[in-house]
């Protein structure tokens, strides 16, 4: 291993090459956000501008650098620190309070979440019962509908795979973003030590939410299990049961969310805990994207497992030359390799043969999503918080 000869980095893009490849995102975030302008509002065009500005900035970035994880890790934290702030305006605005009492949530008065899309299925199939009390429709009270984060959610997995818990999923930010604030991981060692069975706890809280949820036509996960009910609507306290469900959720969500990520920088809760996650992880198999390491160029030193937030890789993984099914294609592991050969890869290819052409393909998908979903959501959450500033 150290007789290798340390690779060079790879080289920074020319601005204007890196110009030229950022055109497209442009494009399309002006067409995301063109319309937005044409509206009253000018806390709302703010918002807009600033979003387009973000997310070309950060791609160019990306572009120039050759680095993924770094300029990704801006946009993802930020999703996930303002997705609440504007969830909860609404929440105040509609209903005066984040809580929800019970008998409103069974009458479809609660936004959809696709948390709970796997354990819609099998009530669906078996009764044609939509077990998540949200609305299949917009509504006025509710215009994030039920066909319409399905929709979003298909679109988004066919392009992406397990990468929406990298692009697209604004809990999974605000973890990333506690895992951010230390400069060394304080239990790091630790947690490469950790039994690797543990990994298939989050498979056996998925199977454990579906079965429990189709037994009982209830949501199981979001009733007793969801950390993010923290900071988006959780049940109005008013009885044991309720006390309990508030205890559980803010229980996880310190400990998954914020003291784990931060004594670990790696993202625990979606690592060991998310049924969500290893759903996802399904459609990893039907994804063109993957991550794979040229063995002609490992030398197992193991830095890309280091850095993995999620440890989706293990020393038999890489002497295989892949990651684990729970790749959610973040980049952490090919920036950190030294020797250039943990690689993006398009499958059907030759493994290493372009690999920056398989990253732009897929960045090229992921960011675009990524600015239609969270870009929207990043600018409600401005222009909420324009809104507050007391001097205009
Ligand atoms: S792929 Fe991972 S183990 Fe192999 S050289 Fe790169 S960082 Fe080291
Ligand atoms: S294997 Fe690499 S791309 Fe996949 S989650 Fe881990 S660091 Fe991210």
């Amino acid at each position: 291993m150290a007789s290798r000869v340390l690779a060079r980095p790879p080289a920074f893009r020319s601005v204007g090459r890196s110009l030229l490849l950022t055109l497209p995102i442009a494009l399309w975030s002006l067409l995301m956000f063109t319309p937005s302008f044409r509206e009253p509002g000018r806390d709302r065009h703010i918002g807009s501008l600033a979003v387009i500005l973000f997310m070309t900035t950060l791609f160019f970035l990306m572009m120039r650098t050759g680095k993924t994880y770094q300029w990704r890790r801006w946009f993802f934290v930020a999703l996930g620190l303002l997705f609440p702030v504007g969830f909860i305006a609404s929440l105040v605005a509609v209903r005066g309070t984040m809580s929800i009492p019970v008998e409103r949530m069974v009458s479809g008065d609660t936004p959809f979440c696709y948390m709970v899309i796997p354990m819609l299925f099998i009530p669906a199939a078996l009764a044609r019962t939509i077990i998540f009390p949200g609305s299949i429709l917009p509504t006025a009270n509710n215009p994030h509908s039920i066909a319409i984060m399905i929709g979003i959610w298909l679109a988004m997995t066919l392009v992406v795979g397990k990468g929406w818990c990298s692009y697209v999923c604004f809990f999974g930010g605000i973890e990333e973003g506690f895992a951010a604030i230390p400069k060394r991981a304080r239990i790091g060692r630790s947690v490469r030590k950790l039994d690797p069975r543990l990994r298939l706890v989050p498979w056996a809280i998925l199977l454990f939410v579906v079965v429990l949820s189709a037994a009982l036509f209830e949501p199981v996960y979001c009733m007793w299990l969801c950390p993010f009910k923290t900071v988006t609507e959780y049940p109005a306290v008013h009885s044991v049961e309720t006390a309990l469900q508030m205890g559980i959720f803010i229980t996880l969500f310190a400990g998954l969310v914020i003291v784990l990520p931060f004594l670990t920088k790696k993202r625990t809760q979606c690592a060991y805990f998310c049924p969500f996650g290893a759903f996802q992880s399904i459609f990893n198999k039907i994804n063109l994207f993957e991550i794979r390491f040229d063995r002609e160029k490992c030398v197992d030193c193991t830095l890309c497992q280091t850095a993995c937030p999620i440890m989706a890789l293990s020393a038999e993984s890489i002497r295989e030359g892949k990651t684990l099914m729970n790749c959610m294609k973040c980049g952490a592991c090919v920036d950190s390799c030294k020797k250039s050969a943990a690689v993006w890869h398009l499958k059907g290819t030759k493994v290493a043969l372009k690999p920056e052409r398989a990253r732009l393909l897929f960045l090229y998908g992921a960011w675009a999503m990524a600015t239609m979903f969270g870009g929207s959501i990043l600018a409600n959450s401005i222009a909420t918080m324009l809104h507050w500033l007391p001097v205009k």
